[in-house]
């Protein structure tokens, strides 16, 4: 298989984030959540790298737990769940969003240590679900306003029927061994993220689909293989390895058989692979109040345009192009009426 790459099965991490910083500004938080949805994200994907250590390391007043989950599995009887998970949620006082389908649960809950406990014990405790995928992060107050419980035909939204990471997913590769696949040139390097995402920060020689939607993902892909030559193999990957699960399994549909994607994805390499390595440049749009973040997870230079939604670098060599919430963009063409 070459690049010493393993199978690794269920790993994929749809990390879910939600920053201590989103602590200072809930308003903010719950605006950028919107913008998610907006943007058809589904599961309000916040990311955050941080793991159960993180989460245990608790600065003075983060009483609230954030967890972030996903997991594929087979689960016929999704809607019957609906009450009775929305019951336990609601007696533990947590608040979020949950994603129900067919497919599996994707979502980001919040609220004390004693109430996540119990919600995720009531998840685990479904048939498939013992694996649950979950990212912790602590904020000082509440991050979401509510409790919602959705049934929906996917739990990352793709579009295709008869997807199905279980039976065909890529090959999980490790942050550690990614720069050599990517390197290769007989690998073609895809970011599977938004256009808006990718503006601001993508992997070296990485293809960008210039889509809107992830929707719109399936039918770049299938041209791009119907159009040039067939490459020898593909690497793929995304914010926390979620929207690859589908992309990878589809492109392993379309025939071809060497598909890679990055494991715990853009925010598990910025965590562990060092700068002066890394073959990322720019800055990682997430889905939360940081809106980006860059080497080791820090806290990045964007902020959203308030008119278009999409990231402005704040820092720029002019002063930034953001003035008033605004980008320069928007400011011009209301300029012009
Ligand atoms: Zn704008």
């Amino acid at each position: 298989m070459g690049f010493g790459l393993s199978r690794v099965a269920g790993v994929g991490a749809g990390r879910v984030a939600t920053h201590q910083a989103a602590a200072d500004r809930i308003g903010e938080t719950q605006r950028t959540i919107q913008f998610g949805k907006v943007l058809g994200i589904a599961g309000t994907v916040t990311l955050d790298a941080n793991t159960r250590d993180a989460a245990t390391e608790r600065r003075a007043g983060d009483d609230i737990v954030v967890a972030a989950l996903y997991r594929f599995a087979p689960w016929p009887d999704y809607a019957s769940c609906r009450a009775p998970l929305t019951a336990v949620a609601r007696a533990a006082g947590v608040k979020g969003t949950l994603l129900l389908a067919a497919e599996g649960i994707n979502g980001t809950i919040a609220g004390t240590e004693a109430g996540i406990a119990d919600v995720l014990a009531s998840l685990r405790a479904l048939p498939g679900f013992a694996g649950l995928d979950v990212k912790y992060s602590r904020a000082p107050a509440m991050p979401f306003g509510r409790l919602k419980v959705r049934l929906k035909r996917e739990i990352v939204t793709m579009g295709v029927d008869g997807i199905d990471p279980l039976k065909s997913v890529g090959t999980y590769v490790a942050p550690a061994d990614w720069n050599a696949l990517i390197s290769d040139p007989e690998t073609l390097v895809v970011d599977t993220r938004n256009a808006y995402e990718v503006s601001i920060g993508t992997f070296a020689g990485a293809h960008d689909p210039g889509t809107r939607s992830f929707r719109e993902f399936p039918a770049w892909i299938a041209q791009r293989l119907a159009d040039g030559p067939r490459p020898r193999r593909i690497a793929m990957f995304c914010t926390g390895g979620i929207r690859c699960e589908k992309a990878t399994a589809y492109v392993r549909q379309l025939g071809v058989e060497e598909v890679y994607h990055l494991e715990g994805g853009i925010l598990k390499y910025l965590e562990t692979v060092d700068e002066a390595t890394s073959l990322w440049r720019g800055e990682c749009f997430v889905f939360d109040e940081r809106v980006s973040v860059g080497h080791g997870l820090k806290a990045g230079t964007h902020k959203l345009c308030h008119a278009c939604g999409k990231p402005v670098e704040v820092a720029g060599e002019t002063g930034g192009g953001f003035i008033d919430d605004a980008c320069d963009e928007c400011r011009a063409g209301r300029a012009s009426g």
